[in-house]
């Protein structure tokens, strides 16, 4: 199609994508809606992609940059963590790439229309659905990434250890050297515990090599490690860096997690910053 949108060759892609170009000056979309004014619009592709899986009706926000397709793939699962989007929203069009954000009415869940049937568990997170849970909504966002990209997930949490759910491990403790690559220089709100990088692999921590890890330290970013098992194409937790760690590709595709407090995309831009220079990413460019 004309906004340059191509999907991966997969026999789910058989069920039907509503794919519709969307205008970001006249969208109801509350996260378009806070950059409408931005003259960047002109040069970028906006599209929504629209399918169901079992009971769940999926809408995918897709903006790309044309003229800089080399750049970073920006993935916001959840629709209620504006400053994720924000950050991505600025790293896109510093960077280039696209960003994809999962449209949810601002809430972070899938609801079931009829309560029950295939795709994710009941309630939906968007980011534990990759896989076998939801293969087409898998085969959809993996099939917006180009061979090779990077991506960056973009995500915001609750202050404190607790943080907001999911794995519960949503905080950098620079003691906690079983998992965290801790800086040295972490300071300000990169020392707060919420605000961290996060990677994924299948060696032991003491033994992985991922990707980035040195230059977010050496810029005072904490980095938390996930060990992730299970065989080629498992999907682990059913998030975008387990599927991507266990995805049956050599290299792996180079992912990481950035995760600041709500409402503080300033220091998600900041690690988005000090992330592109990592040599993994600033090839892509
Ligand atoms: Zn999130």
């Amino acid at each position: 199609m004309a906004l340059g949108l191509v999907l991966a060759t997969s026999p789910v892609n058989a069920a039907p994508i509503d794919r519709s170009p969307l205008d970001p000056a006249t969208a109801a979309n509350p996260d378009l809606a806070r950059h409408r004014g931005d003259p960047v619009w002109a040069r970028l592709s906006v599209a929504t992609l629209r399918f169901a899986e079992g009971d769940y009706s999926w809408t995918l926000i897709v903006i790309t940059d044309p003229a800089r397709p080399a750049g970073p793939f920006w993935f916001v699962p959840h629709d209620d963590e504006d400053a994720a989007f924000d950050a991505g929203f600025q790293g896109l069009t510093t960077y280039g790439g696209r960003l994809v954000a999962v449209a949810n009415g601002g809430r972070r869940a899938l609801s079931a229309a009829h309560g029950g049937g295939a795709g994710c568990v009941h309630p939906c997170d968007p980011n534990r659905d990759f896989g076998p849970r939801g293969p087409l909504y898998s085969a959809t966002v993996l099939g917006l990434m180009a061979p090779g990209q990077p991506a960056v997930g973009l995500h915001t949490n609750a202050p404190g250890s607790v943080g907001h759910g999911g794995r519960g491990s949503i905080f950098a403790d620079p003691a906690d050297v079983a998992r965290i690559f801790a800086s040295p220089t972490a300071a300000g709100a990169f020392a707060n515990g919420d605000t961290m990088a996060i990677v994924a692999g299948r060696a032991p921590k003491a033994l992985a090599h991922p990707p980035c890890v040195d230059t977010l330290n050496a810029g005072g970013v904490h980095v938390a490690y996930e060990q992730v098992s299970g065989p080629p194409d498992a999907s682990g937790d059913g998030s975008l860096s387990n599927h991507l760690a266990l995805e049956d590709r050599d290299p792996p595709r180079t992912y990481v997690g950035l995760e600041a407090r709500h409402g503080d995309a300033a220091s998600e831009i900041a690690m988005i910053d000090l992330l592109m220079t990592c040599p993994a990413f600033a090839a892509s460019r």
